[in-house]
């Protein structure tokens, strides 16, 4: 019975992504779903790659949270048209927030849309929006276990950001475990290794969504 209720609610969910996919289509907005567990440096990464892309992209964000306004009022703080979604609980966002959201945005004068989901390793990559890629951010602080632990979200992103690399010499993280781990579970994933704080690598992560995610809808 349970489960039957379950296949349901994700039937609807469908649904809902691909009307959700039909307006990004037709307003030619490039939507990339990005994931991780909280405080692995999600709206830290935002707030870099607005600073890099802002005079190649129209840039826009909804942020998902349980609640509070403390990522968008940081995301708005950049002049980026944002609106913060408060699940009130739920654990993930799903295709019909969305779709409520996108009204409160001026989706005429977006192309690059950056939903950032709630902070979770899981269920966040169950439930498609009607993105055109996921991609997810892996603090190196979280340890080297977290991609074969948490294997779903590393296989179903287009881009792996691996995090906070400057705290390298401060843990006991094996470095060569997290590489080999996230390409035995996505083999073509693109893969970043980045410190927000310093700026290390951030450059790379926007010239990769520059190629590939500016460039597909012209
Ligand atoms: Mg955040
Ligand atoms: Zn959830």
């Amino acid at each position: 019975m349970k489960l039957k209720v379950v296949s349901k609610i994700l039937d609807a969910n469908e649904r809902i992504a691909q009307e959700n996919r039909k307006i990004f289509d037709d307003k030619k907005i490039f939507v990339i779903n990005l994931m991780s567990s909280p405080g692995a440096g999600k709206t830290s990464l935002l707030e870099q790659t607005i600073k890099g892309l802002k005079d190649f992209a129209k840039i826009g964000v909804i942020e998902g949270d349980i609640t509070g306004t403390d990522d968008a009022i940081r995301i708005d703080a950049l002049n980026v048209p944002v609106v913060q979604i408060n699940t009130g609980g739920g654990c993930h966002l799903d295709a019909s927030m969305i779709q409520e959201t996108l009204m409160e945005l001026p989706i005429d004068d977006i192309n690059l849309l950056f939903i950032e989901n709630v902070g979770n390793l899981v269920c966040p990559a169950e439930f498609y929006l009607g993105e055109d890629i996921k991609a997810m951010v892996l603090s190196i602080t979280e340890g080297h276990d977290k991609p074969l632990k948490y294997p779903m979200m590393f296989q179903q992103s287009k881009a792996v950001v691996i995090n906070k690399i400057d705290l390298a010499p401060y843990l006991d993280v094996d470095m060569e475990k997290i590489r080999r781990d996230i390409l035995s579970l996505n083999p073509t994933v693109a893969k970043f290794e980045i410190s927000c704080k310093t700026g290390q690598g951030i450059n790379q992560w926007t010239e990769w969504i520059k190629t590939n995610c500016l460039c597909r809808k012209h």
